[in-house]
């Protein structure tokens, strides 16, 4: 049966991270954001909470919470700024749970644990310079000299560059091969030739840090392949099915916040005579906000609902990241609308949502790929299959494991 109530656990965690916004992030944000200035403190506090690993398994360091739970964590931190929700997307839906999914236990107990605890940060270097949605385009390369791989070549558009500690990097290990010759490496920020660059000038996500990963002869040892070899686009398309689904939620928060701040506004604001919320104009972009929020919210629970089944979920995830980024988008668009002047300042923090909601729209997968995803599902051309190593259900199982 369905049943749209979310749990008292998540209405407690709902309850938590909405706090933790107002008290640690609202009041600072439009500082940061002007500064272009990454708060890492946010990140120990979300350990502190336990939000760094809510919906990895307590034996691998995480809270054992379901994957709705991760989805209303991303909701409400998005509510106050899409650096901190992308940040959580790249640490537990791109890297943690992709080690949960394809990592060996000795992968896991070095280092999930210690990025489920919040010790550790992860990343996820996959895109290049000249290789985007080609995933195949990419130029970096890792060849096996005795027991190390060596890696060389370049990363860009990487959250977390600076601040990750832990890296998925994808790289050929047989071009000839193409998407069956990249592999996935865990690289570590402490290997000699590796080296990052933040990205300055960005459009949005200012508070957030972006930017490039360097690989300059970086030996990586055998055991930080994850994987086989030849697996690595299959397991990157895998972390993107929860990455996206991530994306999708934060995009429901930032609805969320639009629709806040325009309610507030509305009922502020004056003209010919009454308050703007009583012009039917003005009304037609608060409904649309509504229904964007509320269609988005429940294509993530959906995904979220197969995620705990262990089902497959690409084409539902999908969906609901192109939708609700779009939705967001347009949401945003319409926040400063209604903002009128006022919206085009950072008195207001509109603004910023509109600039932060594109980047959503064109990471983890454009909108072009996501609809022509969607296209190539109606007419058959594409169809998902129960993966090798899927990503575990929810409840977990309990699983030895090794201890320290
Ligand atoms: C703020 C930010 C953070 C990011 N963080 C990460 C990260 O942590 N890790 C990571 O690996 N990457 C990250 N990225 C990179 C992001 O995933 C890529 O930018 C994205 O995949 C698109 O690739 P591209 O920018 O090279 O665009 P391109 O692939 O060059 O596309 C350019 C345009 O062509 C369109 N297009 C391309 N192919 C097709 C097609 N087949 N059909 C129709 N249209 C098409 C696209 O939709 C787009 O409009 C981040 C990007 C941003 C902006």
């Amino acid at each position: 049966m369905l049943n749209f109530n979310l749990s008292d656990e998540q209405v407690a965690v709902q309850k938590m991270v909405k706090e933790f916004v107002d008290n640690e992030i609202n009041p600072y944000i439009r500082d940061w954001d002007e500064k272009g200035h990454f708060e890492s403190s946010i990140l120990r506090r979300l350990a502190d909470l336990g939000l760094m690993g809510v919906c990895i398994p307590e034996q691998y360091g995480g809270s054992g919470m379901d994957y709705n739970t991760l989805a209303i964590v991303c909701e409400e931190l998005e509510r106050g700024d899409t650096a901190f929700r992308t940040a959580v997307s790249v640490h537990t839906g791109l890297n943690s749970l992709t080690l949960l999914q394809w990592g060996t236990e000795e992968q896991k107990h070095k280092f999930l644990v210690p990025q489920a605890k919040g010790e550790k940060v992860g990343a996820f270097g996959l895109t290049e310079p000249n290789a985007g949605s080609d995933v195949a385009a990419m130029q970096t390369s890792a060849v096996l000299d005795g027991d190390h791989y060596i890696l060389n070549g370049q990363k860009t558009w990487i959250s977390l560059c600076d601040v990750a500690d832990h890296f998925l990097v994808f790289a050929y290990t047989d071009k000839s091969q193409k998407h069956h010759g990249i592999s996935a490496f865990i690289v570590e920020r402490t290997m000699p030739g590796f080296s990052s660059k933040a990205i300055k000038g960005k459009l949005g996500i200012r508070a957030g840090n972006t930017g490039e990963l360097f690989f300059d002869n970086v030996r990586v040892p055998k055991e930080n392949l994850l994987g086989k070899e030849g697996e690595g686009f299959k397991i990157a398309m895998s972390a993107l099915d929860n990455g996206r689904f991530t994306v999708a939620a934060g995009a429901v928060g930032q609805i969320r916040a639009c629709i806040e701040e325009s309610l507030k506004y509305c009922h502020e604001r004056k003209t010919f005579g009454k308050e703007i919320g009583k012009h039917q104009l003005v009304q037609q972009m608060l409904a649309k906000m509504e229904a964007g929020y509320q269609m988005s919210r429940l294509l993530v629970f959906r995904a979220g609902c197969l995620k705990n089944e262990g089902k497959r979920n690409t084409r539902e995830t999908s969906l609901a990241k192109w939708q609700a980024c779009d939705f967001a988008n347009e949401a945003a668009n319409d926040a400063v609308q209604i903002h009128g002047a006022y919206g085009f300042s950072n008195e207001y923090p509109v603004e910023r949502f509109l600039r932060n909601s594109k980047a959503p729209v064109i990471y983890e997968g454009t909108r072009e790929i996501h609809t022509v995803m969607q296209a190539e599902y109606l007419l058959g051309y594409r169809e998902d299959k129960q993966l090798s190593n899927p990503l575990p259900a929810w409840p977990f199982e309990q699983k030895e494991t090794i201890k320290n």
